[in-house]
Parts: C-alpha cells; sequence; structure tokens
C-alpha cells in the first residue's frame, strides 16, 4: 500500500521542518511547500536527499496546484513573531486569509484532512487566566498585533465554515509559546533575543518590568500534540503548550544563568499590547489526546541553548531586535 501524502505549508520555517522530520519518521511521504519570506532552506537541507520528501518553492497565497493524491494538509505558513509581522503585515494578513482558503479549497478536490495552526494570540490580551478553548479573547484589530490575531482568527473562521457547510475533516490547534532548535536568531522573539545577547556578550532587553508571563513549550512537545490531534477526530479548536508559567524577568535570570554569563537585565519600554499573561489550560488536550508536555524548561533550554552555540559567529551576529 502506498505511503499517505501529507503537504505542509510553512516547511521550511521552525515548526513546519519539525513537522516534516516528525511525518517522515512516522512513514508518511511529505510535500514541503514555502515562500522562504521567513523559513530558512537550511532547516530542511537534510531532507533533500530523502526520497519520500519533495519541496514546492510556492506562496500558498496564490494558487496551489500540487499534483497527485493528499491525504492531509497542515497550514504552517505564517510569518509568526511580533516583529515579522509588523515588517510584513499585509503578507501575514494574506497567508491567513487567502492562503487557508487555498488549502481548503485543495482539501476538497483531493478529499484531505486539514490541520490549521492556530494561536494563543486569538486570546489577545487575556481577561481570562488560564485560557481555556471557550474564551473568545480580548484582542485589538487595530493594535500592531492585529495583523495576525484577526488572520488567525479569520482562518479559525473559515476552517469551521469549510467543515460546517462543506464536511470537511479539519482540525484547530492553538499554539502557545513554542521554542527549540531552528528558532530565527533574528525574528525578535525573547528567547533568541536573549540567548543571542548572552552568546554576544550583551546586555539583555527586558521589555517593561518583566512581569508579564509566558509559558514556554519545548517543540518535540508541540509537535506530538499536533501529530496526536490531527489523528483524532476532534473538530473543535484545542489549546496545545506547556502550562509551566513564568514572567519574563524570571525567565530572563534562567538565561542568565544557564549560559553562565555576567550580563544585566535591562529594561525597555514594553510594546504596544503586550499581552500581560499568557497560560494555557490543556484539560481538553489531556482528555481528548491523551497529551501533556514533559520536556521541561531546564532539559529544553539546555538543547536549544546548545543549538544557538553551535551556529557560526555571522550568524550570530546577524541577530536583530526591536531597538536596533
Ligand atoms: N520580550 C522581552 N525582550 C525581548 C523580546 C521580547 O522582554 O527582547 C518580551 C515581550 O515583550 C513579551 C515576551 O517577552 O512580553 C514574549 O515575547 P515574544 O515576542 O517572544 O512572544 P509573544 O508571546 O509576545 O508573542
Amino acid at each position: 500500500m502506498a505511503n499517505k501524502r501529507v503537504l505542509i505549508t510553512g516547511a521550511a520555517g521552525f515548526l513546519g521542518s519539525h513537522l516534516c522530520d516528525r511525518f517522515l519518521a512516522e512513514g508518511y511521504d511529505v510535500v514541503g511547500m514555502d515562500n522562504l519570506i521567513t523559513g530558512d532552506l537550511k532547516n530542511i537541507e537534510h531532507l533533500f536527499k530523502v526520497k519520500e520528501f519533495e519541496f514546492y518553492h510556492n506562496d500558498v497565497s496564490k494558487f496551489i496546484h500540487v499534483p497527485g493524491d493528499i491525504d492531509y494538509i497542515l497550514h504552517f505558513a505564517s510569518p509568526a513573531s511580533p516583529i515579522d509581522y509588523l515588517k510584513i503585515p499585509i503578507q501575514t494578513l494574506k497567508v491567513g486569509s487567502l492562503g487557508i482558503h487555498n488549502c481548503l479549497g485543495l482539501a476538497r478536490v483531493k478529499n484531505a484532512r486539514v490541520l490549521i495552526a492556530s494561536t494563543s494570540e486569538v486570546y489577545g490580551d487575556p481577561m481570562v487566566h488560564p485560557q481555556t478553548e471557550e474564551y473568545w479573547g480580548n484582542v485589538n484589530p487595530v493594535g500592531p498585533r492585529g495583523v495576525y490575531d484577526e488572520a488567525k482568527r479569520f482562518q479559525e473562521a473559515m476552517t469551521m465554515a469549510y467543515h460546517t457547510f462543506h464536511g470537511l475533516e479539519t482540525r484547530i490547534v492553538r499554539i502557545f509559546n513554542t521554542y527549540g532548535p531552528r528558532m530565527r536568531l533574528n525574528d525578535g522573539r525573547v528567547l533568541p533575543a536573549f540567548i543571542g545577547q548572552a552568546l554576544r556578550g550583551e546586555d539583555l532587553t527586558m521589555f517593561g518590568d518583566g512581569s508579564q508571563t509566558r509559558s514556554f513549550c519545548y517543540v518535540s512537545d508541540l509537535i506530538d500534540g499536533i501529530y496526536r490531534l490531527l489523528l483524532s477526530d476532534y473538530a473543535q479548536p484545542v489549546n496545545i503548550g506547556n502550562p509551566d508559567e513564568i514572567s519574563i524577568r524570571e525567565f530572563g535570570e534562567e538565561i542568565i544563568k544557564l549560559t553562565g554569563t555576567n550580563q544585566k537585565l535591562i529594561s525597555k519600554p514594553l510594546p504596544k499590547d503586550d499581552p500581560k499573561q499568557r497560560k494555557p489550560d490543556i484539560s481538553k488536550a489531556k482528555a481528548i489526546l491523551g497529551w501533556e508536555p514533559k520536556v521541561s524548561r531546564e532539559e529544553g533550554l539546555k538543547i536549544t541553548f546548545d543549538y544557538f552555540k553551535s551556529l557560526s559567529p555571522e550568524e550570530l551576529n546577524k541577530t536583530a531586535h526591536r531597538f536596533d
């Protein structure tokens, strides 16, 4: 029997590339697609010799054509860090709207199941803590994060419409902050920013007083949750993330300790609409998927630090953050 075949958009990105690895390891044929605006071929170059892997350099916001059968489509193409979607706001809106429309249209033709990457950003600056899937969120549509948050909210609505109107099989994962190897060092996110700064001997730029919280999930845990959700029969949104919440100040202190540097945390202005707190309620993932995170922050940070340390000095110096 032929292998099942999965299309992964955003395949050259941080999460997309880890998904390619996982599906190949599970015995699928994988078609990766990416327009390489924020993705990097380096993340998937180890797959170019794998015969079960093919790659299309293509923009999913334009019409997509993939010959042959497709069983599953995972839509992971999107800028995903505040610095990226401030730089490319229109593409961010297009990939969440036109991009998902193309994926859903392709899925109907191929009779494929679609899983979309949604985000904890649909909850905005949340008034409910921890965030359950039933919470509708507190999003500023015209603020700097609006282009991402509303694209992802539209994407959920469009996906649900294809599910209810066309009977398409769909899955929605709401991803909370995730980290691990292949994160882009210059994407402006707190973890690569802090580790990059520590490695270059700079002070760590903490935004605001650092009292805002996040909950960081190691990438292999997240990928496992997504894999289980895809194969489940649950069409409503599911939070996947690690509920181990920490303030950004404490997080910075952990990075300083881990990297063994003498740098300090210095305070920079808090960006507009920066959520004050974020922590997933993962009761649904536990009950429906039998999933919970296994990798502690200590373990995950160590692996991630070793990855960043192994990068060349040129790559390390490419790092830019919002105050450059
Ligand atoms: N942050 C920070 N210093 C940095 C980058 C980010 O203190 O150099 C803060 C940011 O203001 C936010 C948190 O770290 O409160 C997480 O930011 P990130 O961009 O990683 O993701 P977010 O969860 O805000 O989308």
